[in-house]
C-alpha cells in the first residue's frame, strides 16, 4: 500500500509505512535546529504544517525551541479564537452496545452494568436539566446497537432535544457522537439539523485497532476510518475527529490525526471542524494502565500545542476527562471548546448525586457549569454559548474562510458576549454575574467595527429586558 492522501481507502490515506517513516524522520531530525527553525518559521505563516513537519516539532526536546512552539501556539490561538471558550455538555442516550471495545465499559460482555436507554420523556427531562444549568450546545452519545439504538431512535432524540423550550432555555446545537454509519444515515442526520458529526478513531494503528475492537461492527478498521468521507458524502461538512490517547503510542496517533485532517482537506476541500484529545480513563471494569501507552501531562500539552500550529483553523476540544489543572494549562495552548458540568452516565443529569453505575468514564472535573464559567472568566477567558455558525449556514469551508479572513472578531466575539449575557441573566450565581458583567463591559471594546459594537450594546440591553437568541 502506497501513501496517498487523496485515496478513499483507509490504508492509503492513513498509511502505516508513511507513519513509521514519519516517526523515524522526526527522531532523526529532532536536534536539527536549522530544520526546526525553518518549520517554526513556516508555522508562523499560520497556514499550517504537514504531518512530517509537525512530528519533528513534537519530537524536539530543546527547551528553547519547545518554548517557541508553545508561545506560537498561544499566539495562534489568540489570533484565530481570541480568548473565547465555547461550552458544551455530553448527553448519554443509551449504553446498549454490541461492540467489544476493550477500553470502554459499555462493551457487550460487561454483564454487571445496568443497560439503559432513555425514553423520549426521559430525554426531555435530561434536556430540561441541562437547560436549567445554562447549556445551549450538546454532544449526544450512544453505544452501537442496531436493535436498541437504530438511527430512527437517534433522530427521535434529536427532534425531542430541539423541541424543548423550558423557561428561557433552548438547545440550539446538537452535535452527534455515534458509531460509523452509512451515507444514507448521515444524510438523515444532516436533515435532522445536527451541528458536528463526531467520531473518534480511537487508534490509527490498524493492527492495534483490531486487537482493541475484537468483536462487533466496530472491528472493521476501514469502515470506521472511512466514516468521515461517508459523512461528507451525506452532506455533513462539519466533522470532528480525535483519538483516544493512551491506546497506542502518541507519536503514531499524532501523525495519524494530521494525515486524516490532510486527507479530508485534499478530498473534500475542508479539513475537520474539530479535533478532540481524550485520554483513556478508569471506568467500571476498565483499568487504563492496562494499555501501557499513557502519556505525561506535559507531553499531552505539547501535543495540543503542535496540533494548534499544524491546523490553525481547526477547533480543539477537551473534556472533563481532564482535571481542572490540566484543563487550565492546555486551554492556553490552543483549546477552543470544553465540556462543563458533565455527567457521563445515561440519565445522569436528572439525578441529585452523580451516578456511577452507567458512567462511561470517571470525570476528573466535577465542578458545576457555573463554577466552570466563573473559573474561565477569572483566567480571562470569555465563556461562550454561541451556536450561530451552523444556524447561519457557516459550516465547512464557509466557516474556514470566515476564520481565515480574520472576520471572526466581528462575529464570534460579539456572539460570545451576547450568549454570556444570557447565561448571566438566567443561570449564574451572584458572584459569576458580577465578574461576567465586568467582563462584557471590558470586552465590548475589543469588537473591531464600531457599527457592530453599537448593535451589540443595543442587544445587551434587550437581553436584560428578556429578549433572547441574537446572533451575527
Ligand atoms: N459508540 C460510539 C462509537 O463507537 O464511536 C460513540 C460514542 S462513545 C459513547 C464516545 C467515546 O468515548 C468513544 O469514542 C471513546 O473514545 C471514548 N471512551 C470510551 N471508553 C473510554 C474510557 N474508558 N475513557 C475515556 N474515554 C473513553
Amino acid at each position: 500500500m502506497e501513501y496517498n492522501a487523496k485515496s478513499l481507502i483507509a490504508d492509503e490515506f492513513i498509511n502505516d509505512g508513511e507513519i513509521n517513516e514519519t516517526i523515524a524522520y522526526a527522531q532523526e531530525h529532532k536536534d536539527d535546529m536549522e530544520l526546526i527553525d525553518k518549520i517554526i518559521e513556516k508555522a508562523k505563516l499560520r497556514k499550517g504544517l504537514n504531518h512530517r513537519e509537525a512530528s519533528v516539532l513534537l519530537a524536539c526536546d530543546n527547551e528553547e525551541k519547545v518554548k517557541e512552539i508553545y508561545d506560537l501556539a498561544e499566539q495562534i490561538k489568540k489570533d484565530f479564537y481570541g480568548n473565547r471558550i465555547v461550552l458544551f455538555a455530553p448527553l448519554y442516550l443509551s449504553n446498549y452496545c454490541v461492540n467489544g471495545c476493550l477500553y470502554c465499559p459499555y462493551h457487550a460482555k460487561n454483564k454487571h452494568i445496568p443497560r439503559k436507554k432513555l425514553t423520549q420523556e426521559e430525554v426531555a427531562k435530561e434536556v430540561v436539566a441541562l437547560q436549567d444549568m445554562g447549556h445551549k450546545r450538546l454532544a449526544i452519545e450512544a453505544g452501537e446497537d442496531p436493535v436498541n439504538n437504530p438511527i430512527e431512535y437517534i433522530l427521535d432524540c434529536i427532534k425531542t432535544i430541539y423541541s424543548i423550550k423550558h423557561k428561557n432555555g433552548a438547545i440550539r446545537r446538537v452535535n452527534v457522537n455515534i458509531a460509523a454509519t452509512t451515507v444514507e444515515n448521515y444524510k438523515k442526520l444532516k436533515d435532522a439539523g445536527i451541528g458536528t458529526y463526531i467520531l473518534f478513531q480511537e487508534t490509527y494503528n490498524k493492527k492495534n485497532y483490531e486487537v482493541l475492537h475484537p468483536t462487533g461492527p466496530k472491528h472493521d478498521y476501514n469502515y470506521h476510518t472511512e466514516a468521515m468521507d461517508r459523512a461528507m458524502e451525506g452532506g455533513i461538512d462539519d466533522v470532528g475527529i480525535g483519538v483516544l490517547f493512551g491506546l497506542d503510542n502518541y507519536q503514531y496517533e499524532f501523525a495519524g490525526l494530521l494525515m486524516h485532517a490532510e486527507h479530508l482537506e485534499a478530498v473534500h476541500g475542508v479539513g475537520p471542524h474539530t479535533i478532540s484529545v481524550p485520554r483513556v480513563k478508569h471506568a467500571d471494569d476498565i483499568d487504563p494502565t492496562e494499555f501501557d501507552n499513557s502519556l505525561s501531562d506535559d507531553m499531552f500539552c505539547k501535543i495540543a500545542a503542535c496540533i494548534r500550529i499544524a491546523v490553525p483553523y481547526t477547533g480543539m476540544i477537551i473534556s472533563t476527562r481532564e482535571t481542572p489543572e490540566v484543563r487550565e494549562k492546555i486551554i492556553r495552548l490552543g483549546v477552543s471548546q470544553i465540556s462543563g458540568g458533565s455527567r457521563t452516565s445515561v440519565g445522569g443529569y436528572c439525578e441529585e448525586e452523580r451516578p456511577h453505575d452507567t458512567e462511561q468514564f470517571d470525570v476528573s472535573d466535577n465542578r458545576t457549569l457555573d463554577e466552570v464559567v466563573n473559573w474561565l472568566m477569572r483566567a480571562d477567558y470569555i465563556p461562550s454559548f454561541c451556536t450561530a455558525c451552523y444556524r447561519e449556514g457557516r459550516t465547512g469551508d464557509r466557516f474556514m474562510s470566515l476564520c481565515k479572513s480574520g472576520q471572526i472578531q466581528n462575529c464570534c466575539h460579539p456572539n460570545a458576549l451576547m450568549t454570556l449575557k444570557e447565561f448571566l441573566m438566567d443561570y449564574a450565581s451572584e458572584d459569576t454575574k458580577k465578574i461576567g458583567e465586568e467582563m462584557i463591559l471590558k470586552e465590548i471594546n475589543n469588537i473591531p467595527k464600531d457599527s457592530v459594537k453599537e448593535i451589540v450594546r443595543e442587544r445587551l440591553v434587550k437581553i436584560a429586558d428578556g429578549d433572547r437568541d441574537f446572533r451575527f
